[in-house]
């Protein structure tokens, strides 16, 4: 999608991270002015994050400022240096099973702060908000594909919980105050930049490494894998739409199973895969899979990228940044 309307000011939250990071390239790609915040959260390695937005810093229209979103503080201070007209709001604590050790860490940051974010549009009268929940929200829902629709009551994780807490959240400042907000169901986004703890991310390293891959359950499960390269069109479609508040489904709308993905990263590493099985670990969902109507409806969204092309380009990226290389490790 090209920018065809005027050049925004824009605030997102998270810019150092993988989506973060991607979608701040595209914005600034497209001629807006951005501010990313990020406070650089220990969840994976500073320099990780410093090398995403090494690219958007080359531009005079970025700027990073090291914040917190827990501190409304340092919310309030960014904004009134700067006439933001949307607020695309990323960063969170993310990943399923470090929340069931840390819930209340989870809270803070994915709850209080996204209120703190909210209260910042409130006071500086930003009207545009586009928040990026996730898949989990629908739990163990056996009803496939899933669709906005459905009942999210049944979170199976705290992280889950605090995503749909954040959606509630967003309900009442587009009630009381006007904050258009477009809630944006992300489902498994993998690509260059993935964080390092997702699944694909650490099945392709551990190929190349020759270490067993822990599979948790008999492989059956299922996800709705989704190149970052879609997620990012999608967010770009919400970021120019005012659609008042809508909750919105961003997926491949295609599933593999696990065992299925591990032969595939098989074929596409060149390597043999060792197994351990395991059981499955508390919190994760058996499936994912989006019924993306909604999102092509009203934001025009159309993923084109399979997963077998996906992992392809994930690959070539790792091997061309030097992350992996096979030619040391076979
Ligand atoms: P990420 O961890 O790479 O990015 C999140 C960023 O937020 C990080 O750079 C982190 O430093 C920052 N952050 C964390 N706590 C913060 C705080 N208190 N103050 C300021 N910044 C803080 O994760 P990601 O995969 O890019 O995810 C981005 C968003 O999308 C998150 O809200 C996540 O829950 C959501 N999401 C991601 C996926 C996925 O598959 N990657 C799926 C569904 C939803």
């Amino acid at each position: 999608i090209r920018h065809t309307g005027n050049r925004l000011n824009i605030l997102v939250t998270g810019a150092a991270g993988f989506i973060g990071s991607h979608l701040s390239e595209k914005l600034l790609d497209e001629g807006h002015q951005v501010v990313g915040f990020d406070n650089f959260d220990p969840f994976y390695n500073r320099e990780i994050k410093e090398e995403n937005i090494r690219y958007s810093l080359s531009f005079d229209s970025f700027k990073l400022v090291e914040g917190d979103i827990r501190n409304f503080e340092d919310l309030s201070r960014i904004s009134e240096d700067h006439d933001f007209e949307v607020v695309v709001h990323l960063a969170a604590k993310a990943g399923v099973r470090p929340s069931i050790e840390d819930p209340v860490g989870y809270s803070e940051v994915n709850l209080i702060g996204t209120q703190n974010v909210l209260e910042m549009m409130k006071s500086r009268e930003i009207k545009r908000l586009v928040f990026a929940s996730s898949s989990s929200v629908y739990g163990n829902s056996t009803e496939v594909p899933y669709k906005e629709t459905m009942n999210v009551n049944n979170p199976i994780s705290p992280y889950a919980a605090t995503k749909i807490a954040g959606e509630v959240l967003c309900y009442n400042y587009w009630h009381l105050y006007g904050i258009s907000v477009t809630c944006l169901r992300f489902f498994t986004v993998y690509g260059p930049r993935q964080r390092p703890e997702m699944a694909i991310a650490k099945f392709i390293r551990n190929a190349y490494e020759k270490e067993p891959i822990t599979v948790y359950g008999d492989g059956s499960a299922s996800r709705d894998f989704t190149y970052v390269k879609d997620i990012i069109r999608g967010v770009m479609s919400a970021v120019d739409k005012d659609l008042k508040y809508e909750i919105i489904n961003l997926g491949e709308s295609e599933t593999i199973n696990l065992n299925d993905l591990l032969i595939l990263i098989e074929e596409l590493t060149e390597q043999n895969i060792q197994r351990e099985y395991l059981p499955m670990q508390p919190g994760d969902v058996k499936t994912t899979y989006a019924d993306i109507e909604k999102a092509e409806r009203l934001l025009n969204y159309k993923p084109v990228t399979p997963v077998r092309e996906g992992i392809t380009k994930y690959i070539d990226w790792l091997e061309k940044t030097g992350k992996i290389s096979l030619k040391v490790k076979s």
